[in-house]
């Protein structure tokens, strides 16, 4: 089955850290993608930006570079990369002063009309001077979009600065908070799954739903972003953004459309009904953990310590959050959040636990009625089980047994799912926001989660220790066990 591809209007995207790791790895390979796929017009440009003094030839070898080291050999038609290639443009800006950038408007006069979207690729610290600069240099036009990456701040306070200074600029229905989660296939079929079948919205509550587990789990250790990390953690990196967010949309009320603001709404109520962690209950919600050194895949792992080239940090490199969500429809409903690096697999998803049923009809011969899950694979590969029970086919009586009914995908579709970075940019470039976020969800979600941050500070909340390889410390299983539950893996 072929997917449709209609194309977007002409635009010029400006990547500011258009050298940077995440220009290299994610946007120049997700462009070069739709470009394949015939989504690009033909006046789409791309202009990286940053301060080496490359020329656009120079750029050129570094976007070559660029889809070589990340982009499947097979895809690499000449064909279409000469014709990627014709697309790509550089600036040399240092974006701290004044240099460079009349260079960058007069390259950008020339397509006034298009569609501009300006994509800040570069630490959150350089996002009020660029902002400032465009407005300066007069770039902003009616058809102007400004896409800015996480952090979005390390607390409510810093948010909001980010916040105000991109607002100065833009206006709201210009700022596209990235949060790449949502471009993912499976979380906008969650949405499909929930809002377009009969069978599921019924049971979607507190009557039938039982707990619900969503874990972001990584094999990798913090590798060279130890810097980063060790002044961020696991609540900051993951929590406040991309677990939050599927959180939202799994127990979000059904939007009256699916557009931005109806979706955006719905989410934020969540946000606001999250009940609050704070000192008084910090220490019986959550647990905080950190890698020693262990074997992962069979290899040695070092710790974090090790990992960061320190003596000591505090840092949690693990956590797990029983959350409660406080209104009609989840009252009484645990959902246990669990995110953590150098953990057991690298996985990501949402497990939602229906209730047993209210009585069985089947003697013990039958054998034990399992529970039905819903499983919501993110990573590693997309897709969604729902376990079922059924008879045992053949002879030998009423037995029952669990099935999974699957829905790999790639496997039923016959197509491997795009990048979620793909999808985000012809979201960017079509100006649809619905799979962004809006400023007050995020002043939401830091609302939430600052009280825990302060609550673990104050209290000096113990930090548990695991190994490398493992699923986090045993406080983690003992904060599912103490509510007579148990995490995905240990049930199986
Ligand atoms: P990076 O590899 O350090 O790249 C930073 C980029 O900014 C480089 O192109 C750098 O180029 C440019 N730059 C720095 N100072 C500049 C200045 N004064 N004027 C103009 N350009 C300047 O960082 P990254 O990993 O790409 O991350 C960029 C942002 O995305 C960060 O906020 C990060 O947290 C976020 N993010 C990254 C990833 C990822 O996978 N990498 C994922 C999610 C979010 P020059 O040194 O040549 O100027």
């Amino acid at each position: 089955m072929s997917s449709r591809t209609i194309q977007v209007s002409p635009f010029d995207l400006v990547v500011f850290g258009g050298t940077g790791d995440l220009a290299a790895r994610k946007l120049l390979p997700a462009l070069f993608q739709r470009d394949r796929a015939g989504q690009l017009p033909s006046n789409g440009r791309i202009i990286g930006v940053s301060r080496r003094t490359l020329g656009d030839d120079g750029y050129l070898g570094f976007v070559r570079q660029s889809l070589k080291d990340h982009v499947k050999a097979a895809d690499l038609e000449p064909e279409a990369l000469e014709r990627f290639l014709g697309r790509i443009h550089f600036c040399s800006v240092d974006v701290t002063g004044e240099a460079g950038w009349p260079e960058l408007a007069a390259l950008l006069a020339s397509g006034v009309e298009f569609v501009r979207a300006f994509y800040f690729a570069v630490s959150p610290d350089l996002f009020a001077p660029i902002s400032q600069r465009i407005k300066q240099f007069g770039l902003v036009t009616p058809h102007s979009r400004v896409v800015v990456e996480k952090p979005l701040g390390k607390d409510g306070e810093s948010a909001r600065e980010v916040n105000a200074a991109v607002a100065c600029v833009f206006e709201e229905s210009q700022v596209f908070r990235i949060d790449h989660y949502l471009g993912k296939e499976t979380v906008q079929n969650l949405m499909a799954l929930r809002f377009a079948n009969r069978m599921f919205e019924p049971l979607w509550n507190s009557t039938h739903i039982d707990h619900i587990q969503i874990t972001v789990a990584e094999d990798i250790g913090v590798g060279d972003r130890g810097g980063y990390y060790d002044t961020s953690g696991a609540v900051r990196d993951m929590v406040q953004n991309h677990i939050l967010q599927l959180l939202c949309l799994i127990a979000m009320e059904p939007p009256d459309a699916f557009q931005a603001d109806s979706v955006r709404d719905e989410k934020l109520k969540v946000l606001k009904a999250l009940k609050r962690i704070n000192e008084r209950n910090a220490e019986h919600c959550t647990v905080r953990g950190q890698y020693r050194s262990g074997s992962v895949g069979g290899l040695p792992a070092p710790g974090y310590l090790e990992d960061i080239g320190k003596d000591e940090s505090d840092t949690e490199t693990f956590v797990a959050i029983r959350a409660e969500i406080a209104n009609w429809r989840w009252a009484g409903v645990p959902f246990f959040l669990r995110t953590g690096k150098r953990l057991g697999g690298r996985t990501s998803e949402i497990v939602v636990n229906f209730r047993p049923i209210s009585h069985s009809i089947f003697d013990h011969t039958a054998g034990r009625i399992s529970q039905n899950r819903l499983v919501i694979r993110l990573q590693p590969d997309e897709g969604m089980t729902l376990e079922v029970m059924i008879k045992d086919p053949g002879p030998g009586g009423m037995r029952l047994r669990s099935i999974p009914l699957d829905m790999s995908f790639a496997e039923t579709f016959g197509v491997s799912n795009p990048d979620a970075y793909e999808r985000l940019l012809m979201d960017v470039i079509r100006g649809n926001q619905t799979l962004f976020m809006r400023h007050d969800e995020v002043a939401a979600a830091w609302r939430w989660v600052d009280p825990i941050l302060a609550a673990w500070n104050n209290t000096a909340q113990r930090i548990h220790h695991y190994a490398a390889g493992t699923w986090g410390p045993s406080a983690s299983v003992a904060l599912i066990e103490r509510d007579g539950r148990t995490w995905l893996e240990d049930s199986e």
